[in-house]
């Protein structure tokens, strides 16, 4: 074995990731590595895991041959330092991740197996484990069992285990690259079949030793294991300021060249102040009126920006984040669609999201009361906000 390099683990460290898993007790046809969680495939979250850690130099998929060209696609669409390796599993996952292991380079120092239906992986739970591993040389992670467990036989329990001494083991499980390898090819002269890794290491007679993991990190093996989706929260905004002489009009934080301005303590943003309406009303926290009352001489001409950038500490507060926010300002006058693309990415900013998250509508009510005779501005805002996991 080479040397370790300076980051304190032997220097080339590859990745197997076992998806060639039918899934059936998810109920689907379909393999359930691909099935969405979050927005993307189940595997995707796994392999964007590994691609992001500077210490992995290899990431070898297994899947099933029919689902083949969707995993290269789905890799293909990952920003990964090397291309990551796509092959044909076996019948088994033991035959798959021998596999995975045989596609790997000759060099290749450490192994970190990892099954694509546990997608709440994250870089410090693998971390944990190779800080281990160039120790043990064969290391699983595993958290300690909640349950009693039962040793049962046709129905009649024949053993309880002392609980204290039994570990619920998950993937990563890390290894040396030739140990890993010796215990498969030994598995398979003897006709050997084992659910995890380190039962074949196990066999060897070599020592495996356990690395406390996350009772997070799930595998998802019927519907019911997958986490609820994220909250979302809908918040509503309505706000109109008069058009006066003499003032600016500022719509979203950009002042726009016009003869008439809007009237109000503030800078009288009237989008703004629609926005922060409906964040405020997603969170159930009143109104801007509640929060920032025009009796208040602090407030006097303020930029509404510094209002919503108060907002947006209650939105952190309490751990949510802006889904989208979509706003329509009925004006008569001037024309907005000059200024759309200004007011999105000053108020995305403020939001903290992007700027697809942003739409703003600018539209007139045909001439009709107040907006129609230009006497005022008029907005109206929805905002979505979500609930960060973890
Ligand atoms: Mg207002």
């Amino acid at each position: 074995m080479r040397e370790a390099g300076s980051s304190g683990i032997g220097t080339k460290v590859a990745v197997v990731i076992a998806a060639a898993g039918s899934g059936r007790r998810m109920g689907a046809g379909e393999n359930k590595v691909l099935l969405p969680l979050d927005g993307k495939p189940m595997l995707q979250h796994s392999i964007e895991c590994f691609a992001a850690m500077d210490e992995v130099s290899e990431i070898v998929v297994v899947t099933r041959s029919e689902d083949l060209e969707a995993v290269r696609s789905l890799a293909a669409g990952i920003v990964a330092r090397r291309p990551v390796q796509v092959v044909t599993g076996g019948e088994t996952r033991q035959e798959s991740v021998f596999l995975g292991l045989k596609a790997l380079p000759g060099d290749t120092d450490w192994v970190i197996i990892h099954d694509g239906a546990r997608p709440f992986i994250t870089a410090e739970l693998v971390r944990r484990g190779l800080a281990a591993v160039r120790r043990h040389l064969a290391v699983g992670l595993a958290v300690p069992v909640k349950d009693t467990i039962k040793r049962v036989r046709e129905g009649r329990v024949v053993d309880t285990p002392p609980r204290a001494e039994l570990w619920a083991v998950q993937t990563p499980q890390l290894f040396s690259y030739q140990l890993i390898l010796r215990a498969h090819e030994q598995a398979r002269q003897k006709g050997l079949q084992a659910t995890d890794d380190c039962a074949l290491v196990e066999a060897l007679g070599e020592p495996v030793h356990i690395v406390p993991g996350e009772y997070a990190n799930i595998k998802v093996t019927t519907p019911e294991d997958l986490p609820p989706p994220e909250d979302s929260l809908v918040g509503f905004g309505f706000d109109v300021h008069r058009l006066v002489p003499g003032r600016p009009l500022v719509l979203g934080g950009v002042e726009i060249p016009f003869e008439l301005g809007l009237l109000g303590h503030s800078d009288a943003d009237v989008l703004t102040h629609a926005v922060m309406d409906a964040l405020l009303g997603a969170m159930g926290e009143g109104d801007i009126g509640e929060h920032f009352p025009d009796t208040d001489p602090s407030y006097a001409g303020i930029s509404s920006l510094l209002l919503l950038e108060r907002v947006m500490g209650l939105v952190r507060e309490r751990s949510l984040t802006v889904g989208n926010v979509d706003a329509v300002i009925v004006a008569q006058r001037p024309k907005l669609t000059p200024w759309k693309a200004a007011i999105r990415g000053k108020l995305a900013q403020a939001l903290g999201t992007a700027e697809r998250q942003v739409n703003i509508k600018a539209s007139t009510s045909e001439g009709l009361g107040f907006t129609g005779r230009g006497e005022g501005i008029a907005v109206q805002a929805v905002v979505s906000l979500r609930r960060r996991r973890g």
